[in-house]
């Protein structure tokens, strides 16, 4: 198996493929005023197994496109909307997040939690805005610095990993010089990370390494989860997702 096989096999059966919480969503759903608004259009972009997909679902009067590039993510959520009765509400779509086939100005929201980072911050921003109504929503949530000042450690390891990471302000910026105006702000709290999703993986360690014969590459994604999570644990007063809602202009 490739280390991306791997990596999809140790996140697949879990309700999130990142940090975030039903609360985390809808805090940011709650920036959006959409009441007595009906059959909204909404995309999720990087939906994963659709965590988030499936409390929108539950929350909003919509039709949820929700899209991934990896289909075993897609047949999770697909059996998840079943399950709850919401499948008329979500239609899965196996797509790359920078080559969506949506029409210009057809979508009410787009979302995306800890996903943009995948095609990067503006990049995305810029292209998805096309596909809003005008006044349309775009709630995203993204890897965030908390503080102007942080270890040298800290730092040059997110630096080098994603170099887009941003204290909230400076992301604010982008949003508005891209024609957004920004309505609300939160960053997660640590639940959202250690409960909702690390103490998950940890938790599937051990059988994912027994199923995997203990491989070379099943052991490194197992170590590179471990120093991720340690980051966390020592730097968590540094850095967060932070969850960005915007309207467009
Ligand atoms: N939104 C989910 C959540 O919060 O649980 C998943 C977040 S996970 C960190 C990032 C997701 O982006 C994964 O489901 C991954 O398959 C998806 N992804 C990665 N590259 C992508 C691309 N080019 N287009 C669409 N989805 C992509």
């Amino acid at each position: 198996m490739t280390e991306l096989d791997l990596l999809i096999d140790l996140h697949k059966n879990t309700d999130r493929q990142g940090p975030g919480s039903e609360n985390d969503t809808l805090k940011a759903l709650d920036f959006i005023p959409i009441s007595g608004n009906k059959d909204l259009v909404v995309a999720d972009i990087g939906c994963g197994s659709g965590g988030q997909s499936i409390t929108l679902a539950q929350n909003i009067d919509a039709q949820i496109t929700a899209v991934d590039l990896f289909p075993q993510f897609l047949d999770e959520l697909n059996k998840n909307a079943q399950r709850l009765g919401l499948q008329e509400k979500i239609t899965t779509l196996e797509k790359s997040m920078d080559d969506l086939p949506f029409e210009k100005e057809s979508i009410d929201i787009i979302w995306s939690e800890g996903a943009i980072y995948n095609m990067g911050f503006e990049k995305g921003i810029k292209k998805w805005k096309e596909y809003l109504k005008p006044q349309g929503y775009l709630a995203v949530s993204e890897i965030t610095w908390i503080t102007s000042n942080r270890p040298k450690e800290v730092d040059e390891f997110w630096n080098e990993a994603y170099p887009e990471i941003d204290i909230a302000s400076n992301k604010i910026k982008i949003l508005e010089e891209n024609g957004y105006n920004l309505v609300g702000y939160f960053y997660l709290e640590e639940d959202s990370w250690i409960k909702n999703y690390y103490k998950l993986l940890e938790d599937k360690f051990d059988s994912f390494l027994t199923e995997h014969k203990h491989s070379e590459t099943a052991q490194n994604v197992v170590e590179n989860y471990k120093s991720e999570i340690e980051l966390y644990r020592k730097f968590k007063a540094y850095y967060s997702y932070g969850f960005y809602v915007a309207r467009k202009e």
